[in-house]
């Protein structure tokens, strides 16, 4: 072994889902939109001169950005973090917030990043086992002594939303030290702790463009907060990486929140495949979680997840396997359109 490996950082890294390099399969494994960014998003990018705005770095301070986002959530633009995705949001938040020899604390299901950070920054934590239901019991959470709470709500990978009230008293429990909330997949429930911002100064919540925006691929995920906490995410941020947001995907990302309608229909289209594809899966003996997001998670009562993944997968459709304690017979499945999930219907059909 050579000497150097001894200062060698060693991680396991979070392992994101697949993605073939191939367009003819069904792909309902990383939790993307099935519909395109709006069509607004499109014609911003064509009308862009990119031999100027490549020519030169993008804005730093990404103020169209904010200035638009400000305005479409009501609330002062210095309260607002632009992060290239939100992992990178939250990996700023983890290295900004969490300083603490206490643990913080998040459920022992969940977004499997936040043990991933925590461990890259060597941040003490504890995961807090959710109950049979894989549902919070916010008492967990109000017992002091801990470095921060982080909670996805709706959480990842179950899908299960908890109500604002609930949110709130994890929040409320824990004034002196930060709580993060992953608001990821809010757009499709409905429930955001948004509205408490003005009266909670610890409470830090991160939205991404990825999901319902149908925009992953363009890398733009943001946090709202108090302008104090703001400040400290700006000041780490800028000491790793000065322009994280191209100006393609800031063009792109004005343009998106500028088509309200496009947005909600696409939601609602989404959820309405949500429920029928709850009552299909239900049909074909599978127990599903109650859904706040665009994905189910579900367990077979006959037939293992695994089985059922690596069948799908010869059928070129592919879900989300975990091999987790307490998830592994279980499949995280995206919603697609309405035909993909017609074809994930038959494929079960043929494998159950
Ligand atoms: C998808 C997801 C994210 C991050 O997505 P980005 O593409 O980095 O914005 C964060 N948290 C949860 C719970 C997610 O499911």
């Amino acid at each position: 072994m050579p000497e150097w490996e001894k200062n060698i950082r060693k991680v396991d890294p979070y392992v994101p889902g697949e993605q073939p390099q191939v367009s003819d399969v069904i792909k309902l494994n990383t939790n993307e939109n099935p519909y395109p960014p709006s069509p607004a998003v499109i014609k911003a990018l064509e009308e862009m001169k990119i031999e100027e705005s490549y020519r030169k770095y993008p804005d730093p301070t990404a103020k169209s950005l904010k200035n638009t986002l400000a305005g479409y959530y009501g609330v002062d633009r210095d309260r607002i973090f632009i992060g290239s995705g939100s992992d990178d949001v939250l990996a700023i938040g983890f290295l900004t917030f969490f300083n603490s020899d206490q643990p913080v604390l998040f459920p022992d299901v969940t977004y499997s990043f936040y043990p991933v950070w925590a461990k890259v920054y060597g941040i003490p934590y504890e995961e807090i086992p959710l109950d049979e239901g894989f549902v919070i019991n916010t008492d967990d959470y109000e017992r002091g002594n801990c470095g921060g709470v982080v909670i996805a709500n709706p959480n990842a990978p179950t899908g299960v939303a908890m109500d604002a009230k609930k949110v709130e008293k994890i929040i409320a429990a824990n004034r002196d030290v930060i709580v993060v909330v992953d608001e990821a997949y809010a757009d499709y429930s409905g429930v955001s702790v948004l509205p408490l911002i003005d009266k909670y100064d610890n409470l830090v919540v991160v939205r991404t463009f990825s999901k319902s925006r149908a925009m992953a691929g363009a890398r733009i995920g943001f946090a709202i907060a108090g302008k104090r906490l703001i400040k400290a995410m700006e000041d780490v941020a800028q000491s790793i990486n000065s322009y994280p947001i191209s100006s393609t995907s800031l063009a792109a990302a004005v343009a998106s929140v500028g088509d309200d309608k496009y947005f909600r229909d696409r939601i609602e289209d989404v959820i309405r495949t949500r429920a029928r594809t709850v009552l299909e899966l239900k049909r074909r003996g599978f127990s599903v979680l109650p859904s706040g997001t665009n994905f189910v998670f579900v367990t077979h009562a006959v037939k293992s997840a695994v089985d059922i993944s690596d069948e799908l997968r010869l059928r070129n459709i592919y879900v989300r396997h975990f091999s987790l304690p307490r998830i592994d017979n279980y499949l995280r499945i995206t919603i697609g359109t309405d035909n993909q999930m017609n074809d994930l219907f038959a494929a079960i059909d043929e494998i159950i």
